[in-house]
């Protein structure tokens, strides 16, 4: 939160993935990070490329979202139709990282651009203009998705999947957790503590109730806003239980998870 381009965003490791990152990319590998959200990757992408020097584009895949939305398409502007390079051209004309956030959700036909750019060949073909890229050694593509929603129709296909290095993300021991807390809010370490403890309870009822656990990211939430002198009990409500269901009776049982941690 707050971090400015020209710092370092604040990443707490997991394990061995900042290794693993600058190893697949000095390797001109690419690197596909499953995981929950809110548990970290894309902070740990944008901490990746501060570190390494290199430019970011991010793009939050959608379902609308085509091989054109990447590669670039042609515009029109003054009369004269002029060539709009997109985010993952940009970032192989200009060595750096393409991060595509949630790619499964993106359509079939933006595979056949990844594919060549991700296997041996390294080369971004652009259609519509008849050139071919070769990708500089500082381009590398980074993708992610959450395994855990329950969508096996949208699954990335096994051609797709084997051609990158892959790290699975969770949340974080709670240790650790709590340091990220602190580190993010400046929480104290008894707050930051109830509140991974009260998110570790929410989370051993994931498989009955609700659709997505809380997340690191909400705990965050919860506790600037603690932080910044509202209620303790109502910012749990407002920052980590409302945003995990819709069900008034389910919100009432995590309510009760609360009440007894506050
Ligand atoms: P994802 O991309 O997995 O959905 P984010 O990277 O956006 O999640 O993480 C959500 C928030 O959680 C971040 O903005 C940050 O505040 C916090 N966070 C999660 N994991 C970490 C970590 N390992 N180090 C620092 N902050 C983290």
């Amino acid at each position: 939160m707050g971090q400015k381009m020209s710092e370092l965003p604040f990443y707490k490791p997991h394990g061995n993935e900042i290794e693993l990152f600058e190893h697949a990319y000095r390797n001109r590998l690419p690197l596909l990070i499953k995981g929950p959200t809110g548990c970290g990757k894309t902070r740990f992408v944008s901490h990746m490329a501060m570190k390494l020097g290199l430019p970011l584009y991010t793009v939050a895949c959608h379902d609308d979202l085509t091989a054109a939305d990447l590669v670039g398409r042609h515009l029109i502007g003054d009369g004269v139709t002029y060539w709009n390079d997109g985010p993952l051209t940009r970032a192989v004309r200009e060595g750096g990282i393409c991060y595509l956030d949630e790619v499964v959700e993106a359509r079939k036909d933006t595979t056949v651009v990844l594919h060549p750019l991700s296997d041996d060949r390294r080369i971004l073909p652009i259609e519509r203009t008849g050139e071919i890229l070769d990708a500089p050694p500082e381009f590398m593509l980074v993708v992610s998705y959450n395994p855990g929603y329950q969508n096996f129709l949208k699954g990335m296909k096994p051609s797709t999947r084997q051609r990158f290095v892959s790290l699975r993300f969770d949340f974080p021991a709670s240790e650790l957790e709590q340091q990220i807390v602190i580190g993010e809010t400046g929480a104290d370490a008894m707050l930051s503590k109830r509140l991974v403890n009260l998110a570790n309870s929410l989370r051993a009822l994931k498989e009955h109730d609700l659709e997505e656990a809380a997340s690191t990211r909400l705990l965050v939430y919860t506790a600037t806003l603690i932080g910044s002198g509202f209620d303790p009990v109502e910012a749990c409500r407002a920052a980590l239980v409302e945003p995990l269901t819709d069900d008034e009776e389910t919100a009432e049982a995590l309510m009760e998870i609360v009440y007894a941690s506050f």
